[in-house]
């Protein structure tokens, strides 16, 4: 039978190196028979990106800063040129000033606050509105988000409130665009050594706990997460919109483990 992605066109965005999340997304696709597009932001992640993207025989190669809503237009309108129409996008964008993600929430900037919201939860928005026209037969859309936008984690800050809004913003989004065939999803993936995430404090002590106190005793993978990215974006979830699925080795569903079975 046809792979499960065959005559599937989409758009991965947020891979700057072979450990993002979007890198893993982007590879669960490719196998299945998707064709990927990618975006990069800026020169110098161009460098990184290419030979990834020419990995999985991809052409499709444009710029794009989410701060920059002209970069971002002529993004789509490349896409729009080289393909007319797309069946998917993933959304793996996120920042802050690191010097905020240390120490408590209560000393954000409203500068930081800004820009944390703009990028990391706004943008999937303002990418939602420009992808909508190119999926006139339907599509789906996935996003990246963490625990932190329910329960507080170490540090996660500014991250965290941002992470809420932009969960809030998957179901407006998903029941804005349903009517149309188009399926808007979160991914809520457990922690990863990825670039952005060296970013936080105290990210070592994060993966530990949670390698130690989840249900599967270990931290997930970009394949981990790329598995699920795929089942979202592909038929096998038709049914599916407006969820925040968690990839996280069921570390959401532990209140407290058995002392028993606490780690030593
Ligand atoms: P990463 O550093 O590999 O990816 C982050 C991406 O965001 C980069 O490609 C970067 O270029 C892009 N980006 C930042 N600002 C941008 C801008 N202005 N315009 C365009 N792109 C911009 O790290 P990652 O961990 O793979 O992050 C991907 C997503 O996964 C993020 O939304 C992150 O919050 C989320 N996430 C990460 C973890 C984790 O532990 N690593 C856990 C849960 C969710």
């Amino acid at each position: 039978s046809a792979p499960l992605m065959a005559g599937k066109r989409g758009l991965i965005m947020g891979v700057a190196n072979d450990r993002s999340i979007a890198w893993g997304i982007a590879k669960a696709l490719a196998a299945q028979g998707a064709e990927v597009g990618f975006t990069y932001q800026g020169d110098a992640l161009k460098r990184r990106v290419e030979p990834l993207a020419a990995s999985l025989g991809s052409d499709l190669l444009v710029p794009m800063d989410v701060t920059d809503p002209e970069s971002m237009d002529a993004a789509f309108e490349q896409v729009d040129k080289a393909w007319g129409r797309i069946d998917f996008v993933v959304h793996a964008i996120a920042w802050s000033d690191k010097d905020q993600l240390k120490g408590g929430y209560i000393d954000t900037t409203l500068d930081n606050f800004l820009k944390s919201m703009h990028i990391s939860c706004f943008s999937f928005t303002d990418v939602a509105r420009r992808a909508r026209p190119l999926m006139a037969e339907g599509g789906s859309m996935l996003t990246l988000t963490y625990y932190g936008a329910e329960q507080v984690m170490p540090h996660y800050n500014v991250m965290g409130v941002a992470k809420a809004a932009l969960e809030a913003s998957v179901r407006y989004l998903a029941t804005d665009l349903g009517p149309e065939g188009i399926r808007v999803n979160a991914l809520s993936a457990g922690p990863i050594r990825t670039l952005a995430a060296s970013g936080i404090g105290d990210f070592r002590q994060i993966l530990g706990w949670n390698a130690l106190n989840a249900p599967l005793r270990r931290n997930v993978t970009i394949d981990d997460v790329g598995g699920a990215g795929l089942y979202l974006l592909s038929p096998l979830a038709a049914g599916v919109t407006g969820e925040v699925h968690h990839v996280d080795s069921g570390y959401h569903t532990v209140g407290m483990l058995a002392p028993d079975k606490a780690p030593e």
